[in-house]
């Protein structure tokens, strides 16, 4: 039968029987309204970003049925997540929860443990509880998402405050500020700009963080410590916790602003750039989160597929790339970097004269006139996202194949060019040895950055997910040798990442484990996720 009509039957979760799981789900069906549970017993469909399926992840590197959820609930308070909760414990039941589940390159929606029970938090959690016009901070629900916090700022007029966004603005606040995501306006770093959270923990009991453990306090937004150990980290990249609200502070207009773009001719150009962005970078003279990225991807960002260019097997040669950069509004090159100064006219003035001095340094460097751009240009994309206004334009390199879907490589390194140059060539290696198209980009941090390298692949095309995947574990354990990690990962790279931070034979592991058995000692909340094996699970072959 075509996939669409194919009925499927509902996963079960391992070590419970198929009909006291669907005994449980009737009992929690009751107590939460049927239209609030989803048994994923329907043909798996991708849809699209903004369509996205909260069953499964909608570009998976696996097989679409490994990673899949057996039901959906969509709980509408605190208290009915402390329901869920509840009931995972009694039956235990593996649960998992997302807020928007637009995790793409990272997992999408999907679980760790297949059949699990996902808490799609977002569908009705989506009130944006407080926009603080004096202190610049909101309190919002997981449901919200960059777009409607923006829209929420601009429907009440308040000019005078900004939001960051991460590349794609339909994800969650939430989900992304736990998974710590990154924006590209000087609040790029969100989880640092985040302050407070309301979690409900494995065991049903809920904790305000920070200074939302005052009753009648008036700053759980302003302070992000209160008093005592500060617990906030412990519920980021983790699986030991369910937060139902976060704090988040918002940016005062700079008062002006100004992208700016350069571009560099060569690959030998990378190490001599990051010492000349260093300084200026830490000295914040180049103030967002900017990215210097390959001709590679901003060829892909057209958002034409690849056989739009060649047709042929392996990466696409150089030579066409730079033919086809050299034919563009931009010009050939091979390293764009886009920057945005911000500020009044004569602030920005003074860094941007000290920028173009620093770049200029490298032979041939040359500053790209946006007013020669055409509106659909990459540029006026990143012009957006680092002037805090959501956008979704980035998914256009997506197309660069058939039924397109993404997973990324994520280390973090010290801003050098020796670091930038070693992680070059040993992502280029792998790309070449594998047979996919190269793209880095280096996101510079403050003291760090992160080299994002995202392979696209055809979802559909076993041998190129395979091509993929091994690509990626090759990358990650060259990588850690060369003593580099990553700052978050893909949920089935979350063992051999956890796995790579290792020193002390494992101590850190060895903590998270003995935190995990103490909050969730069922072992019911998202089981694995970031390497995390609660007891029941560890050492019982569900690592991958
Ligand atoms: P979710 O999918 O809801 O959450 C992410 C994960 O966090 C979940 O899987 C879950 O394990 C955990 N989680 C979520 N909510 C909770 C909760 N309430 N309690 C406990 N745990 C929870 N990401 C960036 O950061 N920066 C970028 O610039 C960026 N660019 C991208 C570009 C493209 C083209 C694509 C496809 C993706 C990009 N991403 C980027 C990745 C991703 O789209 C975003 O990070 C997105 O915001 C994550 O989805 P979400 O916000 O809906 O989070």
């Amino acid at each position: 039968k075509p996939r669409a009509e194919r009925q499927r039957l509902p996963v079960v979760p391992q070590g419970i029987e198929r009909d006291a799981f669907l005994q449980a789900l009737a009992e929690l069906k009751e107590e939460l309204g049927a239209e609030n549970l989803e048994v994923n017993d329907k043909p798996l469909t991708d849809g699209w970003y903004m369509e996205h399926p909260n069953t499964h992840d909608m570009m998976t590197i696996l097989d679409e049925e490994e990673l899949v959820a057996s039901a959906v609930v969509y709980p509408g308070s605190t208290e009915e997540v402390q329901q869920i909760v509840a009931w995972a414990n009694k039956h235990r039941i593996p649960i998992f929860p997302i807020s928007m589940g637009r995790n793409l390159g990272y997992g999408g929606a999907a679980p760790r443990v297949r059949g699990s029970v996902t808490i799609d938090l977002g569908k009705r959690m989506n009130k944006i509880l407080d926009i603080n016009p004096e202190d610049f901070t909101c309190l919002v629900e997981p449901g919200v998402s960059f777009y409607a916090l923006y829209e929420a700022i601009q429907a009440k007029g308040y000019d005078h405050m900004w939001i960051d966004s991460p590349d794609l603005g339909g994800g969650s606040v939430i989900g992304n500020t736990v998974d710590r995501g990154v924006g590209y306006t000087p609040y790029g770093d969100h989880w640092a700009c985040h302050a407070g959270l309301e979690v409900v923990l494995p065991t049903g009991e809920v904790i305000r963080t920070g200074m939302g453990a005052l009753p009648g306090n008036n700053t759980w937004q302003t302070f992000p410590y209160g008093f005592g150990p500060y617990s906030d980290g412990i519920f980021s990249q983790s699986n030991f916790g369910i937060v139902t609200k976060m704090g988040m502070t918002l940016m005062p207009n700079p008062g002006g602003y100004e992208s700016f773009m350069y571009t560099f001719p060569k690959e030998e150009d990378l190490a001599p750039l990051m010492e000349i962005i260093r300084p200026l970078r830490i000295s914040n003279i180049l103030e967002n989160v900017a990215q210097l990225r390959h001709v590679s991807q901003s060829i892909a960002a057209r958002g034409l597929p690849r056989s739009t260019f060649y047709t042929g097997s392996g990466p696409v040669p150089s030579s066409i790339l730079h033919a086809e950069a050299a034919k563009s509004p931009v010009g050939d090159h091979t390293w764009a970097y886009y920057g945005m100064a911000y500020g009044p006219s004569h602030i920005r003035a003074h860094k941007l004269a000290l920028i173009d001095s620093e770049f200029r340094k490298i032979p041939g460097a040359r500053k790209i006139d946006p007013s020669t751009l055409p509106a659909d240009e990459y540029f006026w994309s990143r012009d957006r996202v680092a002037a805090g206004i959501p956008d979704i334009q980035e998914l256009r390199w997506v197309n660069w194949t058939p039924n397109g879907a993404h997973v990324a490589f994520s280390p973090v390194s010290p801003i050098r060019g020796t670091d930038a140059t070693a992680l070059f060539e040993l992502g280029k290696k792998r790309h070449e040895q594998y047979g996919i198209d190269f793209w880095p980009a280096f996101c510079v941090g403050l003291r760090e950055m992160h080299l994002i390298v995202e392979i696209v692949f055809d979802r559909h095309d076993l041998e190129r997910k395979t091509a993929a995947l091994a690509c990626l574990r090759d990358m990650v354990d060259d990588a850690a040798r060369l003593g580099y990690g990553e700052y978050r990962t893909h949920l089935v790279l979350m063992d051999q990442v956890a796995g790579t931070y290792s020193w002390g034979d494992g101590a850190l592991m060895k903590f998270n484990e003995k935190i995990k058995d103490a909050l969730d000692p069922n072992g019911i909340l998202a089981p694995g996720r970031c390497g995390i094996w609660p007891r029941r699970y560890r050492g019982r072959g569900w690592e991958m």
